[in-house]
């Protein structure tokens, strides 16, 4: 039995001064049976830390750079967020991947580097509409996981979460239906069968993550395949709490 996992990802939003206010306003966030992650900004992380110290709430970071560290200004290594704590970081989100030109060769890397420090990776996933439209999405999905897991044993991505997230969702209020969010959570599955084995594949959390909501949340995580969600706009709100409840 998989335990489901809610994560917000709170992208560039919530200044320092303002992290405490919206840690509060989550902070009753039922994390008896599931994992709740809340992924701030880099400069949000310490408060964060230590403000949901007595709680189950873990915090993630967004991303970070696979070197350890070195000449590489402005960036952020997984050394130094395990260095203080953090538990979960989100690799390979789609806005990365088109904004800062991730590749796949180097989300592969910071995964590799991820499990090296005891970080586990939330690895996102997902096509755009033109993909999805000519049907040829689950192709792509599935060269994203073999290019993204190269060289990873099962041992390590036993561990890791995949969130299937399809750009058409991410913040456009139209979420995938949950028939659709099902069919490639599954196809993820299998994928994960095929690369590793059967017993890996039913262990691995796969999340979905595009435009949840209080509403749609509850009848997205009672599909057999999706264990939880990733969470943009809704997770800076109370409307956080009642996605968390949908996955109880
Ligand atoms: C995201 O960016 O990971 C995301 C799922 O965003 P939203 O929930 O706002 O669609």
């Amino acid at each position: 039995m998989r335990k489901k996992i809610v994560a917000g990802n709170w992208k560039m939003n919530i200044l320092p001064s303002k992290t405490n206010e919206l840690i509060n306003l989550l902070m009753s966030a039922n994390t008896d049976k599931i994992d709740v992650v809340y992924c701030t900004p880099f400069v949000d992380l310490h408060t964060a830390i230590s403000s949901t110290k007595n709680t189950n709430i873990k915090i993630g970071a967004q991303n970070a750079h696979f070197e350890d560290k070195g000449a590489y200004t402005g960036e952020i290594s997984f050394d130094m967020l395990n260095d203080i704590g953090i538990s979960y970081c989100i690799i390979g989100h789609s806005e990365r991947r088109t904004y800062f030109n991730d590749t796949d060769e180097c989300i592969n890397k910071k995964l590799i580097k991820a499990f090296d420090k005891n970080i586990t990776p939330i690895l996102c996933v997902g096509e755009n509409l033109d993909l999805r439209n000519a049907g040829t999405y689950k192709d792509f999905i599935k060269n994203q996981l073999v290019s993204d897991l190269k060289t990873i044993s099962k041992e390590k991505i036993a561990s890791m979460v995949i969130a299937y997230e399809p750009i058409w969702a991410i913040g456009t209020g139209l979420a995938a239906t949950s028939d659709q969010a099902e069919e490639i959570c599954s196809f993820i599955r299998s994928c994960i069968k095929e690369l590793y084995d059967a017993d890996t594949a039913e262990n691995i959390r796969i999340q979905y993550g595009g435009s949840v909501n209080g509403s749609n949340a509850k009848e997205l995580f009672s599909k057999p395949n999706i264990d939880g969600g990733l969470i943009g706009g809704a997770s800076l709100k109370e409307d956080f709490l009642k996605i968390v409840e949908a996955a109880l």
